[in-house]
């Protein structure tokens, strides 16, 4: 392969292309995802350097991509099945992801995950340092990786190391629960840039600092002094592909599609819930306020409809089997409860579907109810918001997202709170259509204002910003 060395290097725990052996020949496969496909696109035009866990790659080194025309190399970080069982279901999934999400219930602090963790830190780190290529900048992405900020740093102490933590960040006295606690900060404080996606996460991560690592932060600009180098800390709410949603949603094909939809549902409203099936997405406390919804305001049966879907996620973990079995009861009985000869208020769909279904019903429905307990961003809600071409339909929001910070002209919710998100379905279906209209335009001037290409610019801008002249 020719050398496409480019100043560059994106590293995450998720590849951005699979490799798969169709009919005994090796193909490369672009996965699903806005975030991942915009970042493809950045790299196919600066060139550089992908690093990512090489899920099912074999013994491949590196490959240029996009396969037909390399632009830039996808070096894979294979891992064995001990290091995926603990580095990944284990310490990521099991430990820091119920911790930054306030589930300390669910969180398993086992030193065996611990030891995994800083072991695949680890591999990254010689992977990056093996890749022989010569890189300026470094793009880190999320907690998978928390360790390998400082682990770069210290062979090549003048890299520009940005991270970016995609999920939320806790508070201290959250954080502070976790045994590694100190490893975990000294890790990300080897980076020059951290962003987050909202002030709040901003905040928490400073005052953790402040508390744990006892060194200089400045929290009003957004900076701690650390090893003789200031740090940025920074806010960056990720957004999506803003245009892609609308041109898709404006197609005559799916506009047909969603009509025929609405047609078969045969129900007046239609409301709907888009989620990976993950406990920290409130589905089951969404469930409950539709059931209370029904039995509250009688005057709706046999006009609306609840569509769940839910992408089956982490079927490894014990703690999602047992989410996925407590749905399924609580489908079964308000089905049960309620269904009548000629109505069906609740469809189940437990599966994932491409982007051209999903808007089908993003563009079907009268209501989105995106309810997360807690959650870094939500990118449905923005997709839902961008999809709506005609400025109508509603959306209720928890006010535990991130995508609460820039959706502000959403119905705000607490999504713990059944009887009054109970209420707030009730509100939003009998909101005026002016009213419905005047918060969608709003709401789409947001999403479309700061969408993932401004995402991607103002981090590295930010990042190459960090740069010393004399370096
Ligand atoms: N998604 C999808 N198919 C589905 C459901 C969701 O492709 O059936 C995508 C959706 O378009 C969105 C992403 O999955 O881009 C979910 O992102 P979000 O931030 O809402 O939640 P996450 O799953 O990352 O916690």
């Amino acid at each position: 392969m020719t050398d496409r060395s480019g100043a560059l290097a994106i590293i995450s725990n998720r590849a951005p292309y699979q490799l798969k052996e169709r009919f005994g020949r090796l193909s490369c496969e672009r996965n699903v995802g806005g975030l991942v496909s915009v970042l493809d696109e950045m790299m196919c035009r600066s060139g550089g350097t992908w690093i990512a866990w090489g899920e099912g790659w074999g013994s491949c080194d590196e490959v240029g991509i996009p396969p037909d025309a390399p632009a830039y190399s996808l070096r894979p970080v294979p891992l064995t099945d001990q290091e995926v069982n603990h580095y990944y279901h284990g310490f990521s999934n099991r430990v820091l992801w119920p911790l930054s999400h306030y589930f300390l219930d669910r969180c398993h602090f086992r030193s065996e995950y611990w030891r995994s963790y800083q072991a695949v830190n680890e591999k990254f780190a010689r992977a990056f340092r093996e890749s022989g290529r010569h890189h300026d900048l470094v793009w880190i992405h999320d907690f998978h990786l928390t360790l390998l900020p400082a682990l770069l740093r210290k062979g090549r102490p003048h890299l520009s190391i940005g991270f970016f933590w995609h999920i939320p960040f806790p508070a201290s006295p959250v954080f502070r629960v976790l045994p590694w606690r100190e490893e975990v900060l000294r890790g990300l404080l080897g980076s020059d840039l951290i962003g987050f996606h909202l002030p709040l996460h901003a905040e928490h991560f400073l005052r953790c600092v402040q508390d744990v690592i006892h060194t200089p932060v400045d929290c009003e600009n957004g900076s701690i002094l650390y090893d003789g180098r200031v740090i940025k800390v920074g806010v960056f709410p990720v957004g999506i592909d803003f245009r892609k949603w609308s041109d898709l949603a404006s197609s005559p094909i799916i506009a047909e599609k969603a009509r025929e939809l609405r047609e078969e549902l045969g129900a007046k409203y239609i409301i709907l819930g888009v989620d990976r099936l993950d406990y920290t997405k409130g589905i089951r406390e969404r469930l409950l306020a539709f059931e209370r919804f029904l039995e509250k305001y009688p005057q709706f049966h046999g006009q609306v409809c609840m569509i769940q879907t839910a992408v089956p996620s982490r079927t490894r973990v014990d703690e999602y089997r047992s989410l996925r079995r407590e749905i399924d009861e609580c489908i079964g009985r308000i089905t049960g409860r309620f269904t009548a000869r000629k109505w069906i208020p609740l469809r189940y769909l437990y599966r994932g579907f491409p982007i051209e279904e999903l808007v089908t019903y993003y563009l079907a429905a009268d209501l989105a109810l995106i309810t997360p307990l807690r959650d870094g961003m939500n990118l449905v809600a923005k997709e839902y918001v961008a999809s709506r071409v005609k400025q109508d339909g509603g959306l209720i929001l928890s006010e535990f997202t991130g995508a609460a910070g820039t959706l502000t002209d959403a119905i705000i919710v607490n999504p713990y709170d059944i009887e009054g998100l109970a209420d707030a379905i009730h509100f939003a279906l009998s909101m005026p259509d002016t009213e419905k209209r005047r918060r969608m335009e709003r709401l789409r001037q947001a999403v479309k204002e700061r969408d993932v290409y401004w995402w991607c610019e103002t981090f590295l801008k930010s990042l190459a910003g960090r740069r010393e002249p004399s370096q």
